[in-house]
């Protein structure tokens, strides 16, 4: 049934000892089942240490005995493995885990002997794709012939929408009187085990914590429980997400999945790695996809993709918000890095100048150091805002082509040394220069910074760059890029949900998890 999925942490330590605790932390942790993998202990014998681990087992256990040749660890023969897991089931394991290569003889060697009250899970690995959903569904026929309790398929994603084919084969065995494990390693699949109980998955495996994963792409139990908050995923739950390459580093999930959380919106934010935007738009069509935040180096493609945008994120050229209208599916395009940086640069300036909101920028000299996506949106936000901006850029001809645009002035980046026709300007760092692991570059020398009165940087990693803090010693006022990353957050939230930011707790986290 969609709606429960059990959440199995892999015990994978070397000694029974170390499984033991293993498993209490697991238990601590919240998992619903310990899965015991013998073939990850260093020394095994298996009445004396089958009787340890489940002995007094505070969860209920699932154990399987990996061969080498399945993607585990066991490198024997079967006749050992079959008695092990015979002995398991007689112990009162909760559950086995067979593979299909060998379910058969296994079937047939449990023959009048097999205990009742565990259940006997059929797998099978796919460590190199996804196949079709006709070869997937005959798998399962396969594996459901053979006398599985439940069917276990776990499979690769070259691609992510490699998933939709395994949610498409779940959703039609929910019917079915076999409960499915479906899942998709590797990073491009982790939806895979985050959305299981919407597609009705019986059971997904979470790492008690990272660098214990059993295998590739597993989320931790923590992010499982408190990210993505996978008890409260039903069949209905709405699926947003950051859509990226690379997207492992971002802070969406967190900062939505904590903000969805507490106005009890049915909805869970997932980091999304795609290679084709477009492809990725057209297989999760369904309006349960109902809306991404959009990043590098995908931007411009969502623009592209849009059927409606606000007037200015044409001009920006850059979507970094998509939703799909429920009214009529048509994915409309918006972009808040421009809203998020201005207001948070506007906020700042009438917090320190005491001016009436919305003038603080009007007519004043806004350089804008980058012509990038970040530096498009900086720009047209100030023109808006009645700045007179100057653009300097690397490679001077996009400043000239920003700067057209948006009917403002072009200058080299060496011009910008010496700067310095007017007080009160303002200095927006949209380049990459200073961002971690690069410290301690700038892009601007600390001398040239005496000329402004207020200092952004669009960086959030670090949030305080070299440019930010030799612009405070200085004395010169400064914003940084986890404020404007805050502010396109909370208006990302109010578009996806039609609710009001929840700020604090939206600032909260950010600090808590920068
Ligand atoms: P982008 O489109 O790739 O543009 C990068 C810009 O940086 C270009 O103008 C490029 O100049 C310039 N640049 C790159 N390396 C340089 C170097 N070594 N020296 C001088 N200039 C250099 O990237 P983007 O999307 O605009 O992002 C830029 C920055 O903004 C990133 O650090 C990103 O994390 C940040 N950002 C922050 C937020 C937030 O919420 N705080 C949101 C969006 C972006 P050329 O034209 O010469 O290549």
């Amino acid at each position: 049934m969609a709606g429960v999925s059990l959440v199995c942490v892999p015990l994978v330590g070397k000694s029974v000892e170390q499984m033991l605790s293993e498993m209490a932390t697991a238990t601590a942790g919240g998992a619903d089942v310990a899965e015991i993998r013998l073939d990850h202990l260093a020394s095994f014998e298996p009445r004396r240490d089958l009787d340890l681990l489940l002995r007094n087992r505070p969860l209920p256990v699932l154990v399987t005995y990996r061969p080498n040749w399945e993607g585990g660890e066991y490198e024997g023969d079967d006749g050992w493995r079959f008695e092990a897991l015979l002995l398991a089931m007689e112990l009162g394991a909760e559950y086995v885990d067979i593979e299909l290569k060998v379910a058969q003889e296994f079937v047939d060697f449990l023959s009048g002997k097999r205990p009742d009250g565990t259940k006997l899970i059929v797998s099978s690995h796919n460590y190199q794709s996804t196949p079709s959903i006709e070869d997937l569904s005959i798998l399962v026929a396969r594996i459901q012939a053979v006398g599985a309790d439940i069917v276990k398929i776990a499979t690769t994603a070259v691609d992510i929408t490699d998933v939709a084919r395994m949610f498409k084969v779940m959703v039609h065995c929910q019917g079915q009187q076999v409960p499915m494990i479906g899942l998709v390693m590797g990073d491009r699949g982790l939806m895979s085990r985050i959305l299981c109980p919407k597609f009705g998955g019986y059971l997904t495996f979470a790492a008690l914590s990272t660098g214990k994963e059993s295998a590739p792409g597993q989320p931790s139990l923590s992010d499982l429980l408190d990210i993505y908050n996978i008890k409260q995923i039903k069949a209905d739950t709405k699926v947003y997400g950051v859509v990226g390459k690379p997207v492992a580093h971002s802070k969406g999930p967190i900062i939505h999945g904590t903000a969805f959380r507490s106005v009890g919106y049915n909805a869970v934010y997932l980091p999304l790695l795609v290679d084709d935007f477009e492809s990725f738009l057209s297989t999760y069509s369904s309006p349960d996809f109902a809306g991404f935040s959009v990043t590098m180096p995908h931007k411009e493609a969502a623009l592209a993709c849009s059927d409606e945008v606000d007037p200015i994120v044409k001009y920006i050229g850059a979507v970094n918000t998509l939703i799909k209208r429920p009214s009529d599916g048509k994915l409309i395009g918006y972009n808040t890095d421009y809203t998020g940086s201005i207001s948070a640069i506007e906020t700042t300036l009438q917090v320190f100048s005491g001016k009436v909101p919305g003038a603080s920028l009007a007519d004043r000299i806004f350089v804008v150091i980058g012509a990038g996506g970040a530096g498009k949106a900086l720009a047209y936000g100030a023109r808006e805002k009645g700045a007179r901006v100057v653009i300097a850029n690397r490679t001077y001809e996009r400043a000239r082509e920003l700067a057209n645009f948006v009917g403002g002035q072009a200058i080299s980046l060496a011009d910008l040394e010496n700067f310095h026709p007017e007080e009160g300007m303002i200095l927006a760092n949209t380049t990459s220069v200073g961002m971690y692991p690069n410290i301690h570059d700038t892009p601007l020398s600390k001398q040239a910074l005496k000329s402004y009165a207020l200092v952004f940087d669009a960086i959030y990693n670090p949030t305080l760059t070299r440019l930010l803090r030799e612009a405070e010693e200085l004395g010169v006022t400064i914003v940084t890029g986890v404020e404007m990353f805050v502010r396109q957050a909370m208006g990302q939230f109010e578009i996806f949900t039609g609710l009001p930011a929840p700020e604090k707790l939206m600032r909260e986290t950010l600090l808590n998890f920068h």
